[in-house]
């Protein structure tokens, strides 16, 4: 009898007979183990209930009550959708499915009409009749030839089969229906009580736009209602606070994909939200010894050659234009040859260093459609570059300087919930990164002692690193859930090897800088979606496209005096805006608010005697009367110190 050792998560080790189900293994610990068990996880790789364990490994019992409960309760509710999609349409097609940070999706793709969520109380009701018939949820190993027969007449289904280089393949099964399927589900429809169908998008096949676009469900699952209420309250939330919602209704910037997709519009409200961020990061950095250049977003392709973009990052570049005279123009990628350019145009002394280049650096990344989102995922972006070029004793001051100013940045704009990412090189596919070990290792090394001489805690990330060096990234939360970059520092030994930059030393020799390449803000376009989400549209006074609307109590009487006010505000820079539409009062200051517009003024007869305003703040039920003057302090203070409402 062949006997395998199972390591559980508190150190111990038990041995079982090879071929023990995780069913078993987790009655062998206790009754009530076994009855919250719903999977189990050998060696970090789910194995289902009844799946028979054969080599040793860690083990784990995953229960309902955990978070990885709920991903093998979403992948059993993606197989239930499945065949209850295939009873009510046996001619629709499947696509892959999965789970994703709150839920599940599976694609589907029909001929002769696709769904649409108007199909949801249909489909809904055929899932729940088979979740009473307690249907059996199984995996069947066949051969493979057998299993294209059984999904034959789906070429999706065949193409993964495929696909597979093994002799036999597992499919599930539920009644006569099989697919493809990764992920480990429950054994019985029975067990997928609480589920709601949430949501259809089109996805391609295999993410490659050039496939066919398919029909994604997405939908969630709990074990307990009162859950599932939660996350439909959390989705519902996340709704009125995603940019692209807020930035149609405050009508902040447009992309039509028919003018092209991933490129946005700024209209006036956007543009002078980022104008400020502009002027603020620009103001801020020039005061932290950056000095701010224009360079052009074209150059020779051969810049990108020398750079390694080309080799490395060609992907994301647009197509080079072909000038008919030799000539090949490039849209650029990325800020940092054109930062080296601006370095080489003049011999550099030790005395030069830290040389700190910053730009507003538009560019061109082809980033592929499905990834195209609002103003976070773009393809033309601006973004808050800036390259130090620095003597390698000079590396960790460097970065903590960086850090230093990130931080204050942070601070002005209120923003909190982030984490920091050491992102590194994949040691696994080196060859999407620079080819020189050492280098590597050095650099990584460096960042990984600056950070904890800085005593920040951080999360490490293989195959993160940009293809030039590793980076620190800060990650913060998007409405929808998702993380995303915003600042980043990365360090860089190469190109300054690439491009022969040098700086002459004390020592009257020649020596190598190295470069530290930074974005604070991000890209004007996903930081201002960002901002957009944290803030839900209400910007803090000194950001929002209004600042002020005044609104006359009755126009023929109070507008001359209300003009005199709006001027003397905006000598001052406030940007306001006079409501002397022939509407009521109360319509117009709810449209102040619907607006987010941090001050309304009231001018009335009262007011204009006695040289006073009524104010109200953005979100407050309350009118405060004072004199211009102190609305006056009251907004210039507000402004100058960043202030949230
Ligand atoms: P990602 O991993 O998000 O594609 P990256 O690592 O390629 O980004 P960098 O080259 O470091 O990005 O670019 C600097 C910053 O520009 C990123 O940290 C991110 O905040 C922002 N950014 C990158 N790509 C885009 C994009 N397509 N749209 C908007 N902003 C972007
Ligand atoms: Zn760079």
């Amino acid at each position: 009898m062949v006997e395998i050792n199972l390591k559980f998560p508190d150190g111990n080790v038990k041995s079982f007979q090879e071929g023990v189900t995780t069913k078993d293994v987790a009655e062998s610990i206790s009754i009530s183990l076994a009855k919250k068990a719903v999977a189990g996880k050998l060696d970090g790789e789910f194995v289902g209930l009844t799946d028979q364990l054969l080599h040793d490994g860690a083990i784990e019992i995953v229960t309902k009550d955990s978070q990885e409960g709920l991903i093998v309760l979403w992948h059993t509710a993606a197989q239930v959708l499945a065949s209850a999609l295939h009873e009510l349409y046996p001619d629709m097609k499947f696509g892959l499915g999965d789970v994703t940070e709150h839920g599940f999706y599976l694609d589907t793709d029909r001929q002769a009409g696709q769904i649409a969520e108007a199909d949801f109380e249909k489909v809904t009701a055929k899932m729940q009749e088979i979740i009473k018939q307690k249907a059996e949820i199984k995996r069947v190993k066949m051969a493979k030839e057998d299993a294209l027969k059984a999904v034959a007449g789906d070429k999706y289904q065949e193409e993964l089969i495929n696909d597979m280089d093994q002799a036999e393949v597992v499919l599930y099964q539920q009644g006569d229906f099989y697919n493809v399927y990764e992920g480990v589900t429950l054994l019985s429809a029975g067990d997928l009580k609480v589920f709601k169908l949430l949501s259809v998008a089109g996805a391609y096949w295999k993410g490659a736009s050039s496939n066919p676009m398919l029909q994604r469900i997405y939908g969630t699952a709990f074990f307990k209602q009162k859950d599932l209420d939660a996350e439909l309250v959390r989705q519902q939330e996340a709704r009125e606070r995603d940019h692209r919602v807020i930035g149609n209704n405050l009508d902040l910037f447009f992309v039509d994909p028919k003018v092209g997709a991933g490129l946005p519009y700024w209209m006036p409200n956007g543009a002078t939200i980022r104008r400020v961020i502009e002027r603020y990061i620009i103001d801020k950095e020039v005061a932290w010894g950056f000095q701010h250049v224009y360079t052009p977003v074209l150059a020779n392709l051969d810049l990108y050659k020398t750079s390694g973009h080309w080799d490395h990052y060609r992907e994301d570049m647009f197509p080079p234009m072909d000038m008919g005279d030799g000539e090949m123009l490039e849209l650029r990628p990325m800020n940092c040859p054109s930062h080296i350019q601006i370095y080489k145009h003049h011999k550099r002394s030790y005395r030069d260093l830290p040389l700190r280049i910053a730009e507003l650096g538009m560019m061109h990344r082809y980033e592929k459609s499905g990834a195209l989102t609002g103003l976070s995922r773009v393809r033309e972006m601006t973004l808050n570059d800036g390259h130090d070029f620095v003597s390698t004793e000079h590396i960790e001051d460097e970065i903590k300087t960086v850090v230093q100013l990130m931080t204050e940045v942070y601070n002005d704009f209120n923003i909190t919930d982030f984490r920091f990412r050491l992102s590194l090189r994949d040691p696994k596919n080196t060859e999407k990164y620079f080819d020189d070990d050492e280098m590597w290792e050095k650099s990584q090394a460096k960042l990984k002692a600056a950070m904890d001489d800085l005593g920040l805690e951080y999360f490490e990330a293989e195959g993160e690193a940009a293809f030039y060096g590793p980076k620190i990234d800060v990650q913060t939360k998007t409405a929808l859930g998702g993380e995303e970059t915003l600042s980043t520092i990365q360090l860089d030994f190469l190109l300054p090897e690439r491009f022969d930059l040098t700086y002459v030393g004390a020592d009257g020799e020649e020596h190598r800088p190295v470069m530290v390449h930074r974005g604070i803000v991000s890209t004007m376009e996903r930081f201002t979606a960002y901002l957009t989400e944290m803030y839900k549209g209400a910007f803090p006074t000194w950001l929002a496209p209004h600042q002020v609307s005044i609104i006359p109590v009755k126009n023929e009487l109070h507008l001359d005096y209300v003009n005199q006010l709006r001027s003397e505000l905006s000598a001052h820079g406030i940007r306001v805006t006079v409501d002397d539409r022939n509407e009521k009062m109360g319509y117009k200051i709810r449209q102040a608010q619907v607006n987010k517009i941090p001050y309304t003024l009231v001018i009335g007869d009262g007011e204009m005697k006695d040289g006073l305003v009524s104010v109200r703040r953005y979100g407050q039920d309350e009118t405060t009367q004072m004199t211009k003057d102190e609305f006056k302090k009251l907004i210039f203070e507000d402004i100058e110190t960043y202030s949230r409402q």
